[in-house]
């Protein structure tokens, strides 16, 4: 199949070929024909599925044929994203599906200043990329009106809810026109994502790019169980080990961000970290770098998961696991990316198995267990499978201390170090709907 048979017009597929689009991705054969027709669309998309020229190569021709000028402080066509990174990311991509097109693109999002924004939209935008946060903030001072929306798009829905902005989304639902056309992405699709669809959207269209909350299927996935303050030595000896040139490290805290960052650099690697306590301009310049090699390994919180859209990355790891298993989806969809393989490991401790296992619960995989020598931890992480139960051995009786002892993973080892019993693992909602802190 190709661009020109989905009905696209010459600009557009001039500038498909300047990019090396060469076929449709299997969201964009779906979706490109239905935007064009004006339906409203529900897409399970995951990223690295094409969504963005999914939604956009259709709306901008849209947008074209139509051809009205776009009044001053107004906008035809809103796009909302998640995070500041995502912004970037999608702004850039709209304004190169659009290089050979009269239409006008601009980006909006907290962390910068708001003046600029407000000056650039007094001429109006035909798309507007937007956070939820930053948009409403603009439309309260009248920098921006809605009236003239034609289509909106709602960017990795589920990660919008997950960052708190079911609020922000509301009230801009509540001041769009009535008439418009609504096209919904999501990864996965949890109650409250249907909920929303079910407010915002008129009898769309469901398209399915991939099977429901299942990881790429070209990224290999494996766990490596340790001890919780054995992590980052780990990290450092699997680096070392396995030659990893480009590795994208997920941490839970800033703090942790921060530590492996340094302890890293003090050994001599090129490595940045971003977090949301990092000025919007440092986390850009980290991401640049790193897009460019310049920065091997780079370290973020979950903030930094849907901003990043670079082409190869072979190597994902988790130094911890996300609270939220959607977000797990999300990180490792950093990798095998447009088909390319790709690796995702996770170091997991004996107090993450109920995430473990909401994980394998949600993407339907056990995760394959790999030791590493040297690094089997004291505190067993207990079995789980892909129904998501964790299978809870019963204790056994504590052997003499002389001779080989039984270790933690149910092997015989030389140590003589008698294995602490398991600590009671804390138990974590396996999914977590509610509100979360917007700055990970
Ligand atoms: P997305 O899922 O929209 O984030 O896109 C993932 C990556 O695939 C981006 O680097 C796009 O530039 C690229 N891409 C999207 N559609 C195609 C296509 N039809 N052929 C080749 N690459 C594509």
């Amino acid at each position: 199949m190709t661009f020109a048979s989905l009905g696209l017009i010459d600009p557009l597929l001039r500038a498909l070929a300047t990019l090396g689009y060469t076929e449709p991705t299997a969201v964009q054969q779906k979706a490109i024909p239905a935007v064009l027709a004006g339906r409203d669309l529900m897409a399970a998309a995951q990223t690295g599925t094409g969504k963005t020229a999914g939604f956009a190569l259709p709306l901008l021709q849209r947008l074209t044929l139509e051809g009205a000028k776009v009044a001053a402080n107004s906008v035809r066509a809103l796009v909302l994203v998640p995070t500041r990174e995502l912004a970037e990311q999608v702004h850039n991509s709209v304004r190169e599906y659009a290089v050979n097109l009269p239409l006008s693109t601009y980006a909006v999002y907290g962390g910068v200043s708001i003046n600029p924004q407000m000056m650039r939209l007094r001429r109006g935008v035909d798309v507007l990329v937007a956070t939820p946060g930053r948009l409403l903030d603009l439309h309260r001072q009248n920098a921006i009106k809605f009236n003239a929306v034609q289509v909106l798009v709602l960017d990795e829905a589920d990660r919008m809810l997950d960052l708190g902005f079911a609020e922000e989304l509301r009230a801009v639902y509540a001041a769009l026109p009535k008439r418009r056309q609504t096209l919904l992405f999501s990864a996965t699709f949890s109650d409250n994502i249907r909920l929303l669809a079910g407010q915002m959207l008129n009898e769309p269209l469901s398209v399915e790019a991939s099977p429901r909350n299942v990881a790429a299927s070209t990224v290999k996935q494996w766990v490596v169980p340790v001890d919780k303050k054995r992590k980052a030595d780990l990290f450092c000896h699997l680096l070392k080990a396995k030659r990893w040139k480009q590795v994208l490290v997920f941490a839970k805290t800033r703090n942790g961000v921060d530590q492996l960052v340094e302890r890293l650099q003090a050994q001599g690697y090129a490595a940045d970290g971003i977090h949301g306590d990092r000025p919007q301009a440092t986390r850009q310049r980290a991401l640049d770098q790193f897009k460019a090699g310049e920065v091997a390994i780079l370290v973020a919180t979950d903030v930094a998961a849907r901003g990043l859209d670079i082409e190869d990355l072979p190597q994902v790891v988790n130094l911890d696991l996300p609270i939220n298993p959607e977000d797990y989806i999300h990180r490792i969809g950093r990798t095998g990316r447009a088909g390319n393989t790709g690796e995702a490991v996770s170091l997991v401790c004996a107090d993450e198995v109920e995430q473990l296992a909401a994980i394998e619960r949600l993407t339907r995989i056990t995760l394959k267990r790999v030791d590493e020598p040297g690094f089997v931890p004291d505190h067993r992480v207990p079995e789980t499978n892909a129904s998501g139960e964790v299978i809870k051995k019963p204790k056994k009786p504590k052997k003499p201390k002389a001779g080989g002892t039984k270790g933690a993973l149910g092997r015989w080892t030389e140590s003589a170090d008698v294995p602490e019993p398991v600590k009671a693992v804390r138990k974590v909602p396996a999914f977590n709907t509610g509100p979360r802190k917007r700055k990970p």
